[in-house]
């Protein structure tokens, strides 16, 4: 599949931008975007072309991330063909009001929550996932009945020209519109009145989406990152959670909002843990990662140097190599990480596993109290269903998984997004489709009775009221 690269440097300018919005906004009143039909319409015709475009867009992940095939189908199109068949198939449902109770002061009436498009989104995708963030976002503003703009990362090109192809094939701008730029679009974007905006990236970023969106009360919802601790009990199973490990940290070459960041091993099991760690990540990737097909590559030159300034080589137990050429930094562990060392200074975003060790449940506490954002997920490895259930209650994240890592996200009936600053809002499956629509209460009164209760003259029937809201 060839791509149009003749307009690969076209950026839109603010004129662009300003008609495309308020051509979504007419759009939108005219209610095209409501009906089943449409929605169903327009999810069926996006996924034909994504099938047809799913060669490219692996091509474009290769191109801009040095992501192996597996990788790109498992974590961004087979994904995205899942969510939007999953859907497709359940649209009919989502749609429908659902019934509620109503209370005694309400009665004789019936309630029920009705599903309404929020109306014209802002879509904003980060670099790590480009087509999966992109599209998942998409199809759950598309199942609600929204318009939507669409904005990718700078640092992907190869996957933002091919998603820009996509959108223009498939839709016209009115409806779903593809913005290509970089922050200067972008800033120019956050200007105008949006009803929604989908953010997907970093706090830092993050802060400035929310602020831009308040001056026009717009609502976000904000999939950020953090740092997500993975504990390993005592009692766990070692070689799988040392696989599962191996897997989460290392697919996209780290570059996962959901990678385990850094583990938090029991003191007694340490040096086995360490020990298989580096037989599973040799198996996995071979003695050399870098001629390895499976490993990916980081996106840019600032990242590759940011990452390797976090790696202390006093510490390094596996990997440490890195090929400033070729962006690759080998699969590596760190003993003896304190909290204090710069790599427990921010999110790493990149294949360094920092080890940590515990010995009571307190120490793993302090450790995630200390830094400074609440995680976007948390895992915890052991059999034990009072410690699983004690790690759920007392700290504070996302999302978790026991017995695994990241794997949560491939379940689309789980709510995924973050707590505190990694992140507002949660969406996939049904939960996508609430996020980008607005829930609305409906009461509906009986007229074949009148209760004189709530009416003035008010006299003594405060009392009869005390009864009833008591
Ligand atoms: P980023 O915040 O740098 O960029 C995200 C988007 O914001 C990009 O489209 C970028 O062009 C735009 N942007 C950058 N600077 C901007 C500015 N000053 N004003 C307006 N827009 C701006 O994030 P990234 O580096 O692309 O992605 C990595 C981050 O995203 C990590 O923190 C990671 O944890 C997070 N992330 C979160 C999730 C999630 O689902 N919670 C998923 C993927 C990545």
């Amino acid at each position: 599949m060839t791509t149009d690269r003749q307009n690969e440097n076209t950026v839109t300018t603010e004129k662009e931008i300003i008609k495309i919005v308020a051509g979504q906004r007419d759009f939108f009143k005219t209610g095209a975007t409501k009906s089943y039909q449409s929605r169903i319409k327009n999810l069926k015709k996006l996924k034909a072309v994504l099938l047809k475009y799913e060669t490219a867009l692996h091509e474009a992940l290769k191109e801009d991330l040095g992501k192996p095939e597996f990788e790109a189908y498992l974590s961004e199109t087979g994904f995205t063909f899942l969510d939007i068949s999953e859907s497709i198939s359940k649209l009919k449902r989502w749609m429908k009001s659902k019934w509620t109770l109503t209370s005694l002061l309400t009665q004789p009436g019936s309630s029920r929550i009705y599903y309404s498009p929020l109306g014209v989104n802002l879509i904003i995708a980060p670099y790590n996932y480009p087509v999966m963030l992109a599209f998942s976002p998409l199809i759950a503003a598309i199942a609600a009945g929204n318009t939507a703009v669409i904005k990718t990362s700078e640092l992907t090109p190869a996957c933002s020209d091919i998603i820009r192809q996509i959108i223009n094939e498939t839709f016209p701008p009115e409806y779903i519109a593809y913005i290509k730029g970089e922050v200067r679009e972008t800033t120019i974007l956050l200007q105008q009145k949006f009803d929604h905006i989908f953010f997907t990236g970093s706090p830092r970023v993050g802060s400035i989406v929310m602020t831009a969106a308040a001056k026009n009360l717009t609502p976000v919802t904000l999939e950020l990152g953090g740092k997500s601790p993975c504990i390993v009990h005592e009692d766990a199973k070692l070689d799988i959670a040392v696989k599962r490990i191996v897997r989460g940290k290392f697919l996209n070459a780290g570059q996962t909002c959901i990678a385990p960041d850094y583990v938090l091993v029991h003191n007694s099991i340490k040096e086995v843990f360490l020990n298989k760690l580096k037989e599973r990540i040799i198996s996995a990737y071979g003695e050399d990662a870098s001629s390895s097909l499976d490993f990916a590559r980081i996106v840019a030159d600032n990242h590759f140097h940011r990452i390797c300034g976090l790696i202390d080589p006093q510490k390094v137990v596996v990997g440490g190599q890195s090929d400033v050429k070729s962006r690759f930094i080998a699969p590596t562990v760190m003993r003896d990480v304190e909290i204090t060392d710069k790599i427990m200074s921010e999110e790493i975003f990149g294949p360094v596993l920092p080890v940590l060790e515990y010995k009571s449940l307190s120490e793993i506490y302090d450790v995630v109290d200390q830094l400074p954002q609440h995680p976007l997920a948390c895992y915890l490895f052991s059999e034990s269903t009072t410690i699983q259930q004690e790690i759920i209650n007392t700290i504070q994240s996302g999302n978790a998984c026991i017995n695994n890592c990241v794997f949560h996200v491939a379940n689309p009936y789980l709510p995924f997004g973050g707590v505190g600053e990694s992140g507002i809002g949660a969406y996939h499956g049904f939960h996508g489709f609430e996020c980008f629509s607005h829930k609305k209460g409906v009461l509906k009164t009986a007229t074949w009775v009148d209760i004189p209760l709530t009416y003035a003259p008010y006299r003594n029937k405060i009392k009869i009221l005390r009864k009833i809201l008591k």
